[in-house]
């Protein structure tokens, strides 16, 4: 990653260096027209609850399929979806559509399913987003507590007037709230008592070395336990084995996602998912 650089000096371009701008560049201008051409697609992953299997919700997680370059995975476009603020739109996008689909599948399963949306700090601190929500909410039919949106410890360590207000007035709508790959950010555990979190989702790095790293065993036990102690629902992120859903159960943990049961699925298949899952 290039450093700044002070204004006296100067920066050296390799051909390397224009090549990966012009790269950039190139995806930008295909990013920009993306949500026009409506190349993005939500897949769904189910989270389940460890001791009994039920499902409880779907975490939607976005795909673009460009016709040029294929599919893009989200950590290659959406950091810059939020440089250049297309993430605002985008992320409309992706809560109004998720929000549509988790009415699909309620109809469909005759009860009430979840739907949780990621949500990234730059779409979070637009204006008009919490009106967003709710318009969606509303267009869609689903109530408000079915809707989990997902943000990160990164969003939270601002510490800024904004961000706390939003919380509040969407928790005072209703809408669930989880933090997102717990554990990776660093902020000061007491966010989570000055705000209206629901959910903490451990991240996959500590569950995926569960069975053979003590120290992250530890490490999940003990962010169990706080969790419980402190009110919020638990989900285990990155579960693959059978082992570690074992483990989890004994340390707790109420919810699951993973490879294990699923891994994220076009929506047309999530709903054969579902079917193929509840009937049995
Ligand atoms: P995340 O929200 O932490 O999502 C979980 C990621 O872990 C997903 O990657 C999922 O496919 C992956 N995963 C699930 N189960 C397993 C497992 O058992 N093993 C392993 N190794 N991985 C598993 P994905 O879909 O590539 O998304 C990456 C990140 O991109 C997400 O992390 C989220 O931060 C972001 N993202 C995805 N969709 C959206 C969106 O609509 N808006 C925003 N702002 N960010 C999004
Ligand atoms: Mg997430
Ligand atoms: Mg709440
Ligand atoms: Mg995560």
């Amino acid at each position: 990653q290039a450093k700044r650089k002070g204004k006296s000096d100067y920066v050296h371009f390799s051909p390397e260096m224009s090549e990966i701008s012009h790269e950039r560049l190139q995806l930008e201008s295909r990013l920009r027209r993306a949500l026009q051409q409506e190349e993005f697609e939500l897949f769904y992953q189910p989270i389940v609850n460890t001791s009994n299997g039920n499902l409880l919700a779907a975490e939607a997680l976005l795909r673009w399929n460009n016709p040029e370059i294929g599919q893009v995975m989200p950590d290659r476009f959406i950091p810059l979806a939020e440089e250049t603020g297309l993430i605002t739109a985008i992320g409309e996008w992706v809560i109004q559509q998720a929000c549509q689909n988790a009415v699909t599948w309620k109809n469909q399963l005759g009860r009430d399913i979840g739907i949780s949306v990621n949500v990234s700090p730059r779409q979070f601190r637009a204006a008009g987003f919490v009106t967003s929500v709710m318009n969606a909410l509303s267009t869609s039919g689903l109530a408000a507590e079915f809707l989990e949106l997902e943000i990160t410890e990164r969003l939270i360590l601002d510490n800024s007037i904004e961000t706390a207000q939003i919380l509040q007035e969407l928790d005072e709508h209703g809408v669930r709230l989880s933090v997102d790959d717990f554990g990776t950010g660093y902020s000061a555990l007491s966010f989570l008592k000055r705000f209206p979190f629901d959910t903490l989702k451990i991240d996959k790095s500590f569950v995926q070395d569960v069975l053979k790293d003590p120290d992250d065993a530890v490490l999940v036990s003990a962010i169990i336990n706080m969790a419980h102690s402190m009110g919020l629902r638990l989900i285990a992120e990155g579960v693959e084995e059978e082992e570690q859903v074992q483990f989890l159960q004994e340390a707790g943990c109420d919810c699951a996602q993973g490879y294990f049961y699923s891994r994220p699925l076009p929506a047309i298949e999530f709903s054969q998912w579902l079917d193929s899952y509840t009937s049995h």
